[in-house]
């Protein structure tokens, strides 16, 4: 974890000048988590050049003595901020940076006030974007873990997948594939589990309902768990016997942009230029209009977290390191949709593929 923490200090120093930010708080549960290795579920870090405490109240004190080796903890009573203040007093932080997109207006009020009483002279500096990119590159005990939450997902799909029959629900398959998750070691889902079948697969985020699933049509499956605290997220598109002349069409188109896009993807790269490597397949197919979302997104201790391979959040690099999704679809309205989702370690050639569920998509009704 020393290296973590010094990755953060780097981090900080890289991204501002230090004499605008002597002093880091983190709020954020993944930040905490990364940086300090408390996996409790409320904490507050501060941190500057030579001191890092962990603020958390008596239900975690111990754990966090126990997780977070490299940080001082103090133990909080009510509102952590008053705290906050205090010890930013105390080490003599002047310049207090943020995480902007955590950091609620209320806290933030809050904080301020404290402020007003215990350090006058405090300043709280908002900063957009640390928090987000902190965490980009995975090392590869994060890799190790995250190759089981994907395995995990795998089977369960597979399994499941080849014992499902016309009539059952969208609702049922969710649960089957939950519990086969639990069972297998998955500590939770990732997501709700998305299962649309027929034409509510037109819709790429549906929740599965009683609708039972008839023969022939596509069922877009999207799933994932959380081993240790990390994600993965797969999703597949099945049939339960013989599948329509279009879907086949579809799934081809699909199944290429994905490829394409596993083949081409590097670091380096920007991450609308990975999104483009699909879009582009799917735009020649003629389905420009059909494919309304991103290609990937990266995936770790938040289930969507950067960089995000997308036509208009794609400004990141994407460095070596990063794990992402590629998850091209079609959707059709009326008629439903086909998404093929792995998850990648982005390479300095090329990409480790780590989904190993297989993409015939045709499930036999032997029985
Ligand atoms: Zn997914
Ligand atoms: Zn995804």
């Amino acid at each position: 974890m020393s290296n973590r923490l010094a990755a953060v200090r780097h981090r900080l120093e890289a991204v501002t000048d230090p004499a605008a930010v002597d002093g880091l708080l983190i709020t954020s549960a993944q930040n905490r988590r990364y940086a300090s290795g408390f996996t409790g579920s409320a904490g507050q870090l501060l941190i500057t050049r030579d001191a890092a405490l962990l603020l958390t109240d008596f239900r975690y004190v111990e754990q966090a003595r126990g997780q977070a080796p490299d940080f001082e903890v103090v133990k909080t009573e009510g509102h952590a901020w008053p705290y906050v203040a205090e010890q930013a007093a105390r080490l003599g932080v002047r310049h207090l940076g943020f995480e902007a997109e955590d950091l609620s207006v209320d806290a933030h009020l809050r904080l301020r006030e404290a402020a007003r009483e215990k350090h006058p002279a405090l300043e709280l500096v908002p900063l957009r974007g640390f928090g987000d990119t902190l965490r980009l590159v995975k090392d590869a005990a994060e890799v190790t873990v995250i190759r089981r939450a994907v395995e995990i997902a795998d089977r369960a799909l597979e399994q499941v997948g080849a014992t499902l029959r016309p009539g059952v629900s969208e609702r049922r398959v969710a649960w089957l594939l939950e519990a086969h998750m639990r069972e297998h070691g998955a500590d939770a889902v990732s997501f709700p589990i998305i299962v649309a079948a027929g034409p509510n697969g037109a819709m790429p985020h549906h929740r599965p309902s009683d609708r039972s699933i008839r023969a022939g049509e596509p069922i877009i499956i999207d799933m994932g768990c959380i081993v240790d605290g990390y994600c993965s997220d797969m999703t597949r598109t099945l049939v339960l016997g013989e599948p329509d002349a279009t879907f086949w069409q579809i799934y081809r188109t699909v199944l290429r942009a994905q490829q394409t896009c596993e083949d081409g993807l590097k670091a380096g790269m920007l991450a609308k230029d990975g999104d483009k490597l699909a879009r582009d397949v799917i735009e020649a197919a003629g389905h420009a209009d059909h494919f309304g979302h991103g290609t990937g997104h990266g995936v770790g201790l938040l289930i969507h977290e950067n960089p995000f391979l997308s036509k208009t959040r794609g400004d990141l690099e994407v460095p070596e390191g990063a794990v992402v999704t590629v998850e091209p679809g079609i959707y059709l309205q009326g008629w439903g949709g086909v998404r093929i989702e792995d998850m990648v370690v982005v390479g300095r050639d090329r990409c480790q593929v780590l989904t190993t569920a297989h993409k015939f998509p045709v499930v036999e009704l032997v029985d």
